[in-house]
């Protein structure tokens, strides 16, 4: 009776398949939904079976599942995407480098829920990998992820520190919020899938500096508190900086848009200038943001302005530089004389020194200039609100100070 059953399905199977093999469109796969959610169900209820026909009728199960819903995901977002089924690795990844996705062997004999996460999930990688290619030039700037610049941070940073901490990374945060929004239409897996997701990652970080940051919220108006994912950020970041120095950084690029044609970092004053170029050159054009997780609780995508979608780009740059958000902090107190908000850009900064231990030591020489620019500036009493009580940064800032009163009090004396 059950092999009746099977050889039905293995027909119905082997069509769809041939189907998907020689090019059919998304609306043929949509149509098919019903039939592989079926599928899943009984690749589910055969598990703990061990009669090798059983086993090898979910094997055959379960190729079905993972090249149908590798299609749909695909054809979905309009993407060709090389992978491989059954590879003997020991967990799956996109390789990079290869361009191609590798679904571990140790898949097979997992629910149908961790099935299509774990697809979505490296999707979501070829995504980002995808975008971080669109982002050498800003010609298509308005077409990738405004996130981009965290990925590519990520990207280029990884290592140790990525093997170490890979449930930090803003990448797994967002494969993993993509694969969530995307498991969200099968509604009877629910459950399931939160428990995955919960295994995949502590789901309280959702609410930490991570998801905040692929969001593109605003560091200076937000609280958070966060001592794991913030760190590994900045580090990164340094990280980052360090590979692309004296390197050659197109300038009409993504990165152009942070660092010099030397790879030196640009300073705040800098980038909101060029943000505005950029807001001209694009004036007038629209936005798409997919689906995706920069609004993963959305299900359709939508359209933005470009200055919405610019200013979420920028977002994400400044965010992800500590250096960057200390200068933003500063021009932010220029701009704004109430004593209440610049109290509260103190102590968003102040909240990041108190995150990140590390920071002070990272990024010593950048502070430095920060510090004494800003003091040249007119900003000593600031910057020392800013530094209060921060061991060596303390010192350092007036010391900056004091050198500034010696060398200004000179210059006069010289004139007189
Ligand atoms: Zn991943």
């Amino acid at each position: 009776m059950e092999d009746q059953e099977f050889i039905v399905d293995l027909k119905k199977m082997k069509k769809i398949l041939s189907n998907i093999d020689s090019g059919c469109d998304f609306e043929y796969l949509e149509d098919k939904m019903g039939f592989a959610l079926k599928i899943g169900n009984k690749y589910d209820e055969k598990r703990g079976s061990f009669s090798q026909e059983t086993r090898n009728q979910r094997s055959i199960y379960y190729y079905f599942l993972a090249t149908f819903f590798m299609a749909y995901i695909s054809k979905k977002y309009d993407k060709k995407v090389e992978y491989e089924l059954f590879s003997d690795r020991d967990t799956s990844c996109f390789v990079h480098s290869e361009d191609k996705i590798y679904l571990s062997k140790n898949l097979f004999d997992l629910s149908f829920a961790n099935i299509i996460f774990t697809i979505f999930h490296e999707f979501r990688h070829k995504m980002q990998a995808d975008d971080i290619k669109s982002s050498e030039s800003l010609d298509n700037i308005l077409s990738i992820d405004p996130a981009t610049i965290l990925f590519y941070k990520e990207r280029f940073a990884r290592g140790d520190i990525y093997d170490n901490n890979h449930n930090c990374f803003i990448i797994e945060n967002d494969a993993n919020l993509f694969a969530l929004a995307e498991c969200k239409r099968f509604s009877n897996l629910q459950n399931e899938i939160k428990e995955i997701a919960n295994g995949y990652i502590d789901m309280g970080e959702l609410n930490n500096y991570a998801l905040f940051i692929i969001e593109g919220g605003d560091i200076t108006t937000e609280e958070f508190n966060d001592e794991r994912n913030l760190p590994i950020v900045y580090e990164q970041n340094y990280l980052c900086k360090k590979k692309i120095f004296m390197t050659n950084v197109p300038q009409d690029s993504l990165l152009g848009l942070v660092y010099d044609s030397m790879g030196y970092p640009k300073s705040y004053e800098k980038i909101i200038k060029e943000k505005e170029e950029l807001l001209e050159r694009f004036r007038g054009q629209v936005a798409t943001i997919n689906i995706g997780p920069v609004n993963h609780y959305q299900t359709n995508s939508y359209t933005v302005s470009n200055i919405e979608f610019i200013n979420k780009i920028f977002r994400a740059i400044v965010n992800s530089d500590p250096m960057l958000t200390i200068e933003e902090c500063f021009h932010l107190c220029n701009m704004d004389s109430d004593k209440f908000y610049s109290k509260m850009h103190i102590d968003k900064i102040r909240n990041i020194f108190d995150n990140c231990p590390k920071l002070v030591e990272l990024y010593f020489n950048e502070l430095k200039i920060i510090f004494t620019r800003e003091v040249e500036k007119g900003n000593a009493e600031l910057a020392l609100e800013i530094v209060k009580g921060i061991p060596d940064l303390e010192d350092m800032v007036e010391n900056i100070i004091k050198i500034h009163k010696m060398e200004s009090g000179n210059s006069t004396g010289s004139f007189k």
